[in-house]
């Protein structure tokens, strides 16, 4: 991963690159971003700059041996830590991430800018809780006791250090404070308050910001897709990479369609149809799920709009305005108020893995009735 693979934050990547050049990179950082940001992605870029042997003005070569050994993840200096869990050969405390290089290399290729449950999936512990293990803490230690190989930097990059066990991460407070000559850690976090607050004050934090819905279309149409679609997935994604690459992969997929479908079945009360329709969403899996449901959520709050008259100063897509309008005649602000708490009370139940026919029937009949009541 290079910053020039990564589309727009400039602000962000001048300010590491500065560092560097100012000889003022801190030893400790965090870089902090939503889901579906470029977190992890510009911690990777900046490694790879860190030790790159020929830096250019804005970016590493991409051609020296580190840059080389840095594109697939291998760099001797550079090492990983992140959750994990049991295996069927590996004990929970034994878990520790070095067992799963392998597997975590090609997860860093494939999904930069994936979430625990990618990497999770990616692995194929499925809906396992991951965490980072006590045991960890003594491998950062020996790992940094090491002299660096080849590069100018030890870095040692912690994805998730939230989901340190405690253990590990007070094992860790002292080289984090004062680690050895030319170290530098790079935790990639998504939830500031969850750290530890003794890890939080020993860190320098490098806020990253969500995309820009240009750079998500810039990104989409480099992925081939067309205005339109790149517009109307940028818009859905609200600056998370990982749902628009997601959305953008599942081509029509965007649970808009079925969202719409479902609604007219509900309005009409078909309940053959919603049973056919709960066995489809079943089988579309966790993440079309939740797509669905926020897509739905979309529709509520655009139909909001559209009641308001303040089309003008939002943003929905020419595509989304027929259905809108509809929609508005059978859901009054009132309904709606009525339903998008059950929307979101089933987003809630499906992230806890809630079984999805009874869920999505449930919640098929409790619309319907709203919507058909006076
Ligand atoms: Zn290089």
């Amino acid at each position: 991963m290079r910053f020039q693979d990564i589309i727009g934050l400039e602000e962000v990547k001048r300010k590491l690159i500065e560092a560097v050049n100012a000889d003022h990179v801190a030893h400790a950082q965090l870089f902090l971003g939503a889901e579906g940001s470029a977190n992890l992605a510009m911690a990777l870029a900046f490694a790879n700059f860190l030790n790159c042997e020929n830096r250019q003005k804005d970016d590493a070569c991409g051609l020296c041996a580190s840059c080389t050994k840095n594109a697939k993840y291998i760099h001797p200096d550079l090492h990983f830590v992140f959750p994990t869990a049991a295996t069927l050969k590996i004990k929970r405390e034994d878990a520790t991430s070095e067992k799963f290089l392998k597997e975590w290399r090609d997860y860093l290729i494939k999904t930069p800018y994936g979430n625990l449950s990618d990497w999770s999936f990616h692995f194929g512990w499925e809906n396992k809780q991951l965490l980072i293990p006590r045991q960890e803490s003594r491998n950062i230690i020996t790992n940094l006791s090491l002299k660096a190989f080849e590069g100018k930097f030890k870095i040692m990059l912690i994805w998730l250090p939230e989901l340190m066990n405690g253990n590990a991460a007070n094992g860790i407070l002292k080289v984090l404070e004062e680690p050895p000559a030319k170290t530098i850690f790079l935790m990639v976090s998504n939830d500031e308050n969850k750290l530890l607050t003794t890890i939080r004050s020993r860190v320098q934090l490098l806020k990253i910001p969500s995309f820009s819905d240009e750079n998500i279309q810039h990104k989409l149409k480099e992925e081939g897709l067309d205005e339109a679609k790149t517009q109307e997935i940028a818009y859905l994604a609200e600056g998370n990479m990982r749902e628009a690459l997601n959305l953008a992969t599942g081509g029509q997929n965007l649970g808009s369609d079925q969202f719409k479908q479902w609604m007219r079945f509900c309005f009409t009360f078909d309940f053959q149809a919603l049973v056919k329709m709960a066995d489809e969403f079943q089988s579309g899996g966790k993440e079309f799920q939740k797509a669905l449901l926020n897509s739905g959520n979309k529709v509520m709050r655009d139909t909001l709009i559209h009641q308001y008259g303040i089309e003008k100063l939002e943003r929905i897509p020419e595509v989304e305005k027929g259905f809108v309008a509809n929609f508005s005649k059978v859901f009054s602000p009132e309904k709606i108020a009525e339903v998008v708490p059950k929307i979101e009370e089933a987003n809630y139940h499906i992230e806890r893995n809630a079984n999805p026919k009874i869920l999505f029937l449930d919640l098929s009949i409790a619309i319907a009735q709203i919507a058909r009541s006076k």
